[in-house]
């Protein structure tokens, strides 16, 4: 019931790619997880909804531990957001309150499991293998707002760097980047702008390009910043350094999360394939499938300015056209020694990358206005992409169905956020105008 309600209102997975939801809850597990942590520094969205909406996700926690038939409901956020664990405290009746530490990625769901209960996913599997499901603040409020017959439409979206006017903004799905950013004050083309957090976004290259239901932030930052500079180098000029430059010092494996989780990863050992002269072991490529793309390695642990990052989506790249595939081996990793005194603290991330400026208390901003247009993406989550149910000229309302599942597919309905007119349509995207 709860399911069909959350496929209805096309809720997916707001805090990382998108998972459908409604697939996710059909699941039967022992634990489900809040994930409060927001993983990436200078974000504040998931913070900022809680302070606006705590009732309501700790309510979608209960619904979703209903569902899944869970004996245990964790909130589980950083220890210094002293105002969402204050919420979720008095919000959260029958739910388990787990401080985090304030590294990164605390909010990686891999990690979140570990921290939580203590159990390791296997590689290249996903938290359902180990009996349980996390679920992002921002969609165990979708959750609950999918019960009241509200669509998943608008999402809140941090806009920060070298912004005049930095905080947390609530935008319809579709809205325009270059829209966004001129909310806080500042011109697209002047600036370098992120989607996402600085560990793991990309950069947009469109102006147009809309916001989806997974935007968490847009970042704007002087082209000249360190982190900027990190972002315009291209594949080539990685693989070019990796060749020259690699000491085979192994910091990277060190700090790789997923290293100290257990799994079979090496960054080094990928560097030195790349670097050539030697046979390489399959299982030193084979670890490309169980690169989390966190940044760590490349944004902190190296001191040659490497990224071993990189070179795993290369190779993966490269093995998923051969049609390789990452053999289940079934063995349960084992946790290293090294992981509690290796875990990364967040304002060293922000020392290291330059961003330290931006760094700021951030809170709702409510703006007025609507963008003239919104260029609304058919695939904004995993899965098939949306296929558009209306055509160039048609006039829809606020939550009117404009992209439909296809048949048998795993996907996510999309909804106008608002009433408009629809000016353009592919299979790509509709166009809104507002
Ligand atoms: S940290 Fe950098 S230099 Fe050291 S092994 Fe890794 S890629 Fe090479
Ligand atoms: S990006 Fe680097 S640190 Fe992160 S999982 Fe991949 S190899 Fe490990």
């Amino acid at each position: 019931m709860l399911a069909e309600q959350v496929k209805q209102a096309g809720v997916v997975g707001a805090g990382g790619a998108g998972f459908p939801t409604h697939v996710k809850i059909s699941a039967r597990v022992d634990t489900v997880i809040a994930n409060g942590a927001e993983c990436e520094p200078l974000l504040a969205s998931d913070k900022v909804l809680m302070y606006r909406h705590a009732a309501d996700v700790m309510e979608g926690l209960r619904m979703l531990k209903q569902a899944t038939g869970a004996r245990r409901a964790v909130f589980a956020t950083k220890r210094p957001y002293k105002r969402v664990l204050d919420l979720a405290r008095r919000e959260g009746a029958g739910i388990e309150i787990f401080e985090l530490e304030d590294f990164y990625p605390a909010g990686d769901e891999q990690i979140l499991v570990k921290e939580v209960t203590g159990r390791v996913v296997p590689e290249t599997g996903i938290p359902l293998d180990v009996g349980v499901v996390v679920q992002n603040v921002g969609t165990l409020k979708a959750i609950k707002d999918a019960t009241r017959g509200r669509p998943f439409t608008h999402r809140y979206v941090t806009i920060t760097g070298a912004v005049q006017r930095p905080g947390v903004y609530y935008l319809p799905v579709g809205t325009p980047v270059w829209w966004a950013v001129g909310l806080a004050g500042v011109r697209f083309e002047d600036y370098m702008v992120i989607n996402g957090g600085p560990m793991m976004g990309r950069v947009v290259t469109d102006p147009q390009e809309g916001v989806t239901k997974t935007t968490s932030g847009l970042i704007c930052l002087p082209r000249d910043n360190e982190l900027a500079r990190r972002y315009t180098r291209d594949t080539s000029h990685w693989l070019k350094i990796a060749l020259s430059a690699c000491t085979q010092c192994s910091r990277c494996t060190e700090l790789c999360p997923r290293h100290l989780l257990g799994h079979a990863i090496f960054p080094h050992k990928a560097m030195r394939t790349v670097a050539g002269g030697e046979v390489t072991p399959m299982e030193t490529v084979m670890a490309a499938f169980l690169c989390s793309q966190c940044g760590v390695c490349e944004l902190y642990a190296c001191p040659m300015d490497l990224s071993p990052r990189q070179v795993f989506a290369v190779l993966r790249q490269e093995l998923v056209q051969q049609g390789v595939r990452f053999p289940k081996t079934g063995q349960k990793p084992v946790v290293r020694d090294t992981y509690d005194w290796s875990k990364v603290p967040k304002h060293r991330i922000m020392e290291r990358l330059d961003i330290e400026q931006y760094d700021r208390a951030l809170d709702f901003v409510r703006h007025k206005g609507m963008p003239p247009m919104l260029n609304i993406a058919l695939k904004q989550h995993v899965g098939a992409p949306a296929k558009p149910v209306v055509g160039r000229g048609m006039r829809v309302r606020a939550g009117d169905v404009i992209g439909e599942i296809p048949a048998d597919a795993l996907g996510a309905r999309i909804h106008a956020p608002v009433d408009g007119l629809v000016s353009f349509v592919d299979d790509r995207k509709v166009v809104m105008e507002v």
